[in-house]
């Protein structure tokens, strides 16, 4: 088959790789987002996408990107069905006191890790900018405005924050948020371990990983925002910043160094979707603030459905049949 694959983020650059083991795959990207060089994957998720993070894993260890292990800490009340299901997919915990945060924690051992993202998209791309048309049946591309449609036999849109501007005729059930996090200088634990704090409200991650005093904080609070068409990214306005850098100041001496963010996506249950929207277009989407966690293994169940069409409904876009608008909720990574 000759597969175009409209953005190539996290999903798109998962999907090249899983499809051009058996197709003709060209990736269409104008290169308008920055990645970050490494993003959480964790295990520590709920439901199906603890097994969705453990297909994404696989797919890292597969194609070889890289990943740096470490131990994290979640702080406040874990249900043991979930602490079950981490251990059922091979994560080790225990309860223990944290001297250096002064609370007692989950310490997960096998369930985190930083992954080497600009590894994973450093696929050939084609830059050019896409727009397609849903007319009844089919899908209609272009990309830098010459049409596509019949040089392929398929399209896959996985454009992350952009997809909602780059289909045009029908609404599809994605909306676009700005998400934020902060470089901090503190106890260099920090940048020895993952901390996911429930009490709080905060987490927090390695910059280097070497054992500096950096790390990366932030929450998983939603600004509602449209994604720059020209890359510039303008930063709105962030009413809880301060407030947030409070709550980790509360736990850590620790000063604020720069702000950083770019832009997510959601859809009405906060859950990513994947299916097929016209006869010629499927689309994964809705990843939020955990592309590198789920973001692959969906790009696997996406590629099982277009060539043997098994279906994981969980996921499935069918599920929003009929939503016109909705709200943007909390982010499914967080417990
Ligand atoms: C501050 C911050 C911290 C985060 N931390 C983590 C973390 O630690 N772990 C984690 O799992 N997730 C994290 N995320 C979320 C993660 O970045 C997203 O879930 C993920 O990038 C979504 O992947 P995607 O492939 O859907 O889209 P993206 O990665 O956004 O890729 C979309 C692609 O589409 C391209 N595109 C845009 N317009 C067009 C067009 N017209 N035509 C064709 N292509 C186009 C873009 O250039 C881009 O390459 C974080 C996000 C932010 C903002």
């Amino acid at each position: 088959m000759k597969i175009g694959i409209v953005g190539g983020g996290i999903v798109g650059s998962s999907l090249f790789r899983i499809l051009s083991e058996k197709h003709q795959v060209k990736v269409l990207d104008p290169k308008v987002k920055t990645q970050f060089p490494t993003l959480i994957h964790s295990m520590l998720l709920k439901g199906m996408d603890v097994q969705l993070a453990f297909k994404s894993r696989e797919i890292y260890d597969k194609y070889k990107i890289e990943r740096y292990p470490f131990k994290s800490y979640t702080l406040g009340k874990v249900d043991s069905s979930i602490l079950s299901l981490w251990e059922n997919y091979g994560v080790s915990i225990k309860e223990t006191e944290v001297n250096w945060i002064g609370e007692k924690a989950i310490e997960a051992q096998g369930g985190d890790s930083l992954v080497n993202i600009k590894q994973l998209t450093d696929i050939p791309k084609e830059q050019n900018k896409v727009k397609i048309e849903l007319k009844e049946n089919i899908a209609r591309v272009f990309a830098n405005g010459r049409e596509l449609t019949r040089e392929f036999d398929t399209f896959i849109l996985s454009a992350g924050s952009w997809n909602s501007n780059i289909v045009i005729g029908e609404k599809i059930p994605l909306k676009p948020y700005y998400c934020w996090a902060t470089v901090m200088k503190g106890p260099r634990q920090l940048d020895k371990f993952i901390v996911y704090d429930y009490i709080l409200g905060f987490y927090s991650r390695p910059l280097l990983g070497i054992g500096s005093p950096l790390f990366v904080a932030g929450d998983g609070d939603i600004i509602e925002m449209e994604p720059p068409e020209d890359g510039i990214l303008r930063r709105p306005e962030i009413k809880d910043m301060e407030l947030v850098i409070s709550r980790i100041r509360t736990r850590f001496t620790a000063r604020m160094i720069y702000i950083s963010g770019n832009m997510c996506e959601g859809t009405p249950d906060m859950k990513p979707v994947y299916g097929r929207i016209k006869d010629n277009l499927y689309i994964v989407a809705g990843l939020n603030g955990y592309g590198a966690e789920v973001g692959p293994g969906l790009a696997l169940l996406t590629a099982q459905f277009i060539e043997k069409g098994e279906e994981v409904k969980e996921y499935l876009i069918d599920r929003f049949r009929g939503i016109r608008d909705f709200s943007l909720g909390k982010e499914p990574h967080e417990l």
